[in-house]
Formats: C-alpha cells, sequence, structure tokens
C-alpha cells in the first residue's frame, strides 16, 4: 500500500479504540456496493466480510477484491504477519469452526438480547481471537474507520463484547419479496451464507422466516443505541444513493464531501482490498446505482402472499407495506 493512502487517518476513535462499522443485512441487499461506497472515502478501509478470513482468505487461500491472493495482497499480508501463527492455514480453519459453533443460528437468540449473557469460553475464546484481527488491520491500514460487511447480526454482536471495538452497526433493509425472490433463484456467490451454509436456495417461507428472525433480532438488540445504529434500505440506497450515503457519513463522523459521487447516482469506487463477499467487490471505477425491481415482474402471486403473511409485520415497522394494509 502506498505511504499516503490513509494519510487522512486518525487511526483509532478519540479514545484510543478500534472503530468499526458493521453492515448487518440478509444478503443480497448492496451490502458488498456500499461497503465499497464508503471505502473510497479517504481513511476508510473497507475489509470486506471480515468473517469469512480465517476460512477463505487463510485456510482455503481465496482471493483479495484486488485479484490477488489473500495472502499474496500487500495488505493481507502484513496483516497476516501480524497474526502470527494464528493465520497458519491448520490453525485459521480451527478458529473458524469454533467461529461457526458460536454463530450457529439456534445460538442466534442468545446474542441478539437486549441484555447480552456473560461469555461462555468457546464465546470468549472467539472474541479474544477476532481483536487481533482487527488491530492488525487497523494497524496496517491507519484507517479512521473499517467497514466489515460480515453482515450476520450475531457477529456483530460478538463485536460488540469486544471492550477494544467501538462498534457502528448499520442495518441494512430489504423488501422481503425482492429477497425472497432473488433466494429462490439461487446464485452461484455464496450470498445465503450465515442463514445455512447447506442451502443455496432458499424457499420463500424458509427466507422470510430468516428475514423476519435476522432483521426482529437486530433491531432489538441494537436500536436502542441510536448513536451506534443506523437503518437505511437498500431501496432508498439505489433510488438516492448520495443522499442515503451522506446520512451514513454524518452518523459515524465521515466528511459527507469526502464520499467518491460525481453526481446523485454515480460514484468512482477505488480498488480496494475486500477479503470475501460478493463477486462484485472487485475492479474500480464508476458505479451507477440502480433498482433491481426485476422481482416486481417476475415473482409469483403465492410467493408474494407467502412473504408478505410472514412478514407482515415487521414489513409494516420498516416501511414496507403501508400501515393499513
Ligand atoms: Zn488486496
Amino acid at each position: 500500500m502506498r505511504d499516503d493512502e490513509f494519510s487522512m487517518g486518525r487511526a483509532t476513535a478519540d479514545d484510543g479504540r478500534i472503530r468499526v462499522l458493521h453492515i448487518t443485512g440478509t444478503g443480497r441487499s448492496g451490502s458488498t456496493l456500499l461497503a465499497r461506497l464508503l471505502g473510497s472515502v479517504p481513511g476508510v478501509f473497507a475489509a470486506g466480510e471480515v468473517r469469512f478470513l480465517w476460512e477463505r482468505g487463510l485456510a482455503a487461500g481465496g482471493r483479495c477484491g484486488c485479484r490477488l491472493a489473500v495472502r499474496e495482497c500487500p495488505v493481507w499480508a502484513a496483516v497476516i504477519e501480524r497474526l502470527g501463527p494464528a493465520a497458519d492455514p491448520e490453525q485459521a480453519a480451527a478458529f473458524h469452526d469454533r467461529l461457526r459453533v458460536v454463530l450457529r443460528l439456534r445460538r442466534a437468540g442468545r446474542w441478539l438480547r437486549r441484555r447480552p449473557l456473560p461469555l461462555s469460553a468457546v464465546e470468549r475464546t472467539v472474541a479474544d481471537g477476532l481483536l487481533p484481527a482487527y488491530r492488525s488491520i487497523q494497524d496496517v491500514t491507519s484507517a479512521e474507520l473499517i467497514v466489515d460487511s460480515s453482515k450476520l447480526p450475531n457477529y456483530a454482536a460478538v463485536l460488540d463484547t469486544i471492550p477494544q471495538i467501538d462498534l457502528y452497526v448499520l442495518h441494512l433493509l430489504r423488501d422481503p419479496r425482492a429477497a425472497a425472490w432473488s433466494w429462490m433463484r439461487g446464485s452461484a456467490s455464496g450470498a445465503v451464507e450465515g442463514y445455512d451454509e447447506e442451502m443455496d436456495r432458499l424457499s420463500s417461507a424458509k427466507s422470510s422466516i430468516l428475514w423476519a428472525v435476522w432483521n426482529g433480532l437486530t433491531a432489538r438488540r441494537f436500536e436502542c443505541r441510536p448513536e451506534r445504529y443506523l437503518r437505511v434500505r437498500y431501496e432508498d440506497v439505489m433510488t438516492s444513493p448520495r443522499e442515503a450515503a451522506e446520512q451514513i457519513a454524518r452518523w459515524v463522523g465521515l466528511d459527507p464531501a469526502s464520499l467518491p459521487f460525481v453526481d446523485d447516482h454515480e460514484a468512482l469506487l477505488v480498488d480496494g482490498h475486500v477479503v470475501a463477499g460478493n463477486p462484485n467487490r472487485m475492479g474500480a471505477g464508476s458505479v451507477q446505482f440502480t433498482l433491481d425491481r426485476r422481482w416486481e415482474d417476475a415473482m409469483r402471486g403465492r410467493d408474494r402472499a407467502t412473504v408478505t403473511a410472514i412478514t407482515a409485520p415487521l414489513m409494516r415497522r420498516f416501511g414496507y407495506l403501508r400501515k393499513s394494509a
């Protein structure tokens, strides 16, 4: 990395903690694009889905957003060097297994209570293992803010137990009918991981239940701290990207004028070092924000009705159904 690349960075929050913005959402909701947009602001490092660093990045030898293998990317190689033996493929795979246990869906309720329970031994081990990664990322990039698009609310809740991390939770929502349509069609990108890693397609009923559980629990766990929790809708990000991004920037303490927009709908993204995540994490240049509305014509009425029946209370709450509907 060039020495001047993060020269604007303050390295840490004013109190010395590591500032992390976690994008929480249910997949296929524009999180990778939003992370890259924020990562194009000087002093912000878009790290990607950090929860997959140990598995895809270290154990499986995956690629960085800069197209190099993670271990050969100058940024991640420097991070890995600081992690020492914990970055060895075998140890990384073992750590990922512990992380996966902690993040199991059936344990989610435990993490997403308003008053979290004391950590178990394995949860403490995982939290202790995550901190050095964020500290190393911050040391290497000198970023004033790390954007982590790991997406899972229970992962955000784990980060929230680490006193040295100053956590901001950006809750990214998408209309559950659009999300269900996307999940029913399946995808090669593995975007449903975190729900059920065995599955790459979900029925409208199953995706709706997961949408309701994750989004309901995310709001329940974090919305009591509005200075650290912001809810934005994919539809608003895609139709008014500049306005939405400026709101996010102000909330997290960035200068809205530093966002890389060339007009209200177009931004210039830098070629970053996003690890894991959607294939669209690669490549620099101009990006037009457009709302994908294909589901509105293509989705069967029966599937729509299923989604609405399951998610209606939260759809109303998040503005996807009129209150009277
Ligand atoms: Zn890279």
